[in-house]
């Protein structure tokens, strides 16, 4: 990545707010020049109106001095709010770029990237971004200015002293620079204590219940105790640093500059080629000059995280969408077919080899295998959140590279082992917030997959609201609520990954019961964890170590493959409660 893409990009966000800009840096120009401008008014007074005995200019004078002062502290404020919305108004673009970008990627780019580093990547690294814009940019923009100004300025007060400044300045930046560089490892230890705090957090919170179940809520305290304690003695280190050179710095260096111009411009004053508004002149810009270059260095390392954040988030936004399709739209009216297909998560580590199987309109195909066979993967190549890398998945003939694939996924009613669902009403979790579903289409669904019923004990209804990850809900309701879902969204095919946690009996019965109005006159996939699955199946593809190793009807598969018999026997719960009366 070049070296200047990343502000390249800022600059785009930048883009559709550029009065805002224009405005934010007007207003620093005009503060900077006020700055310049107050020592020369001074100056004036001194070696003009007092000279002559001019009141009247003398008050003159202190007014316009006067009036810069307000002016300069208006104008100070414009530039803060204005360069702070700017601010806000870029972050709010990244995030909505980005997040929009996230969505659009293959599901394959969740599985190596865990929500923690998402989410930091979204708020952490934006925010960044934004603390550049309403801080650093516009302290930076003045600090480089008011430096520029003070030089030209000096150099026609006094060019000879005005070159000395100009030879020492770069002298001590470059000092300031090493010694903040030195700094970095703190700075960088820190950042690494700081998130694995927060990882520590989270992780401990969401697991609170296993911790307390198991006593282990001392040893999380301790852990996190532990790094935070790292942390401020990290942080303790390099404030010590920070504070006690770069304060010891600040502090002599504006009185050594003061001492050396008193001592260079006294000569000349004592006979008569330097007026004493000029060494004022002087003696102010002094103090400040240095302000500038402490300031500049200090900002260099919030403009490098800046950049870095920067360059992460344009990382993400170079990654290529999902690619979906070549436009024809999905109808399926005959077969599936898995032709040759080979898969592998990554490198040539084949999960699926050679798998070839069909699925003809309407009936069920069953998927069982010990676990880790790679049937949910087989599922995955359907919903094409993968694609294989070799052989390929034909609808009616048509490849399904070819296929649109939004239009292809809505053709799919997919049911997960984790049903997922969001906070909101019951009524928006089974229609996914999609008002084109009826709120009757969605009562019939759940009446159809016999959910109505504990819906309508819910206070609200179908309104009822839903709590973070359904935890108001028990296993076996969440699950039919996601049959509901597959039912209402009416797919041609339904695709199940059926949920592994067992549950009792009487629920065990509704599922079944619902489960099979959702597959009624559809066609389905079905990664088996039930023995009634297996059995309505019309054929069951038996895997093995991403191979299909014996295919045929229940019967069939019991009287020709004892591994098999074997299987179902050790995998299928319900076998075991069917035989308890
Ligand atoms: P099953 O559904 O039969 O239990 P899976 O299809 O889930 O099997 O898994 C098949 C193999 O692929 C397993 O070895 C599993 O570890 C691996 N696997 C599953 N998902 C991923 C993933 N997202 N990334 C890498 N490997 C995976």
């Amino acid at each position: 990545m070049s070296k200047n893409r990343p502000w390249k990009s800022l600059s785009a966000y930048v883009l559709g707010s550029e009065r805002l800009f224009a405005a934010g840096f007007g207003a620093m120009v005009a503060v900077t020049a006020g700055q310049l401008a107050g020592p020369l008014i001074l100056k004036s007074i001194i070696d003009t109106s007092i000279p002559r005995g001019d009141l009247g200019g003398m008050a003159l004078r202190a007014g316009a001095y006067l009036f810069l002062i307000i002016a300069m502290g208006i104008l100070q404020w414009l530039a803060g709010i204005t360069i702070g919305r700017l601010g806000l108004e870029v972050v709010r673009r990244i995030k909505r770029h980005l997040f929009g970008h996230f969505l659009s990627l293959p599901v394959s780019y969740f599985d190596g990237h865990p929500v923690g580093e998402l989410m930091s990547r979204t708020e952490s690294d934006t925010e960044r971004v934004k603390e550049f814009f309403s801080r650093t940019a516009i302290a930076l923009a003045t600090d480089i200015l008011l430096f520029i100004g003070i030089l030209v300025v000096c150099f026609f007060l006094d060019a000879k002293i005005t070159l000395w400044i100009a030879v020492a300045a770069p002298v001590i930046l470059a000092f300031v620079l090493f010694f903040f560089d030195r700094l970095r490892v703190y700075y960088e230890r820190q950042r690494g204590l700081w998130a694995s705090i927060v990882a520590n957090i989270t992780e401990f919170l969401q697991g609170v219940e296993v911790l307390k179940a198991f006593d282990r809520i001392g040893w999380a305290t301790g852990r996190l105790a532990a790094n935070s304690r790292a942390k401020r003695d990290n942080d303790s280190t390099s404030s010590m640093l920070e504070f006690g050179i770069m304060g010891a710095l600040g502090f002599s260096m504006g009185p050594l500059f003061m001492a050396a111009v008193v001592a260079a411009l006294a000569p000349g004053i004592l006979v008569g080629t330097f007026t004493m508004g000029t060494l004022l002149v002087f003696l102010e810009y002094g103090r400040r000059l240095f302000e500038p270059i402490m300031a500049i260095a200090e900002n260099i390392r919030s403009i490098q995280q800046a950049r870095a954040s920067l360059a992460r988030i344009d990382a993400i936004l170079a990654l290529p969408p999902e690619a979906l399709g070549a436009g024809r739209p999905a109808r399926f009216g005959s077969e599936i077919e898995f032709r040759n297909v080979w898969f592998a998560y990554k490198n040539e580590e084949w999960v699926l080899e050679d798998l070839s199987f069909t699925i003809p309109l309407g009936s069920t195909i069953a998927l069982v295998g010990p676990s880790g066979s790679g049937k949910s993967t087989t599922v995955g190549l359907l919903t094409r959140f993968y694609r294989p890398q070799r052989g390929g998945i034909f609808v009616d003939g048509i490849p399904l590279e070819e296929i649109d694939l939004p239009s292809w996924r809505r053709t799919i009613g997919l049911v997960l082992q984790e049903s997922w669902l969001f906070p909101g009403s019951i009524l928006e979790n089974v229609r996914l917030y999609d008002e084109s579903i009826s709120r009757d289409r969605v009562r019939s669904a759940l009446g159809r997959v016999q959910a109505l019923d504990f819906v309508e004990r819910q206070a609200g209804g179908l309104e009822a609201p839903i709590a973070e990850g359904g935890r108001n809900l028990s296993g076996g309701e969440k699950q039919l609520l996601s049959f509901a879902r597959a039912v209402a969204f009416e797919p041609s095919v339904v695709v199940l990954d059926e949920a592994t946690a067992s549950v009792d009996v009487r629920t065990e019965r509704r599922i079944r019961e619902g489960m099979a109005a959702m597959l009624e006159g559809k066609t389905a996939l079905i990664v088996a964890h039930r023995l009634s699955s297996v059995i309505d199946a019309d054929s069951i593809l038996f895997f093995r170590g991403g191979r299909i190793i014996a295919r045929g009807s229940h019967e069939e598969l019991l009287a020709k493959a004892p591994d098999y018999a074997e299987l179902v026997r050790l995998q299928f719960p319900d076998l075991a409660r069917e035989a308890i009366p």
